[in-house]
């Protein structure tokens, strides 16, 4: 078989990529599925995915503020889970199929949340680190409805947690109940005799 005219082993597309098995574009879909195995396979018990999606990261940008001239991008999977932020970025074609956890911060740990001037960018800004993360959506993409769906998220996760929180107070706070030494009934704490025979609870 010659440099010239292989064929993915995936799409069957004719492609010159060294030697590989696959044609640039297999490679990348297939990272982002191993990206969202990775995620699946890491989580926590009861943590679930809320919100996912494809998107770029910014690697790197040249030119000024305002007028950027060219963007490195590297394709990933953002996913919101009821704990965390992940960032599993796909790694590049030349190294083949594969992924890495690029971020993964706690929701409490998102500070803010922006779309970008320039492009459909969505930013996040951690207290984990001085620079907000910047995440290329892609033209076309609606990035106000993802930008009102994260917050939408966010809201949800700290209403739950309050309830979860609340629930486990009212838990404590429960009165425990005595049981009569006598006939073995239970009976409310603020009784001081059995509602059953009546004998005194002491
Ligand atoms: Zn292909
Ligand atoms: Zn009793």
């Amino acid at each position: 078989m010659g440099l010239l005219g292989r064929r993915c082993k995936r799409c069957g597309n004719k492609f010159i990529l060294g030697n590989a098995d696959y044609c640039e574009k297999c490679i990348v879909e297939q990272s982002l599925e191993k990206c969202s195995e990775s995620i699946t396979q890491n989580l926590v018990e009861d943590e679930e995915i809320r919100l996912q999606f494809r998107c770029h990261r910014i690697v790197a940008e040249t030119g000024t503020p305002g007028l950027v001239h060219s963007r490195i991008f590297s394709n990933g999977l953002l996913a919101f889970t009821n704990y965390d932020m992940i960032f599993m970025e796909a790694e590049s074609s030349v190294r083949g199929i594969g992924c890495h956890q690029y971020l993964r911060v706690p929701l409490d740990a998102i500070t803010g949340i922006s779309r970008g001037t320039l492009f459909e960018d969505l930013k996040i800004s951690t207290s984990t680190s001085p620079q907000p993360q910047t995440f290329s959506l892609g033209k076309g993409t609606n990035a106000a409805g993802i930008t009102d769906a994260i917050e939408k998220l966010l809201n949800e996760v700290r209403q739950e947690r309050k309830r979860l929180a609340k629930a486990a107070l009212v838990k404590d706070a429960m009165p425990v109940m005595i049981f009569c030494k006598f006939c073995g009934a239970r009976n409310k704490p603020d009784r001081s005799s059995c509602e059953r025979c009546g004998a005194p609870l002491t």
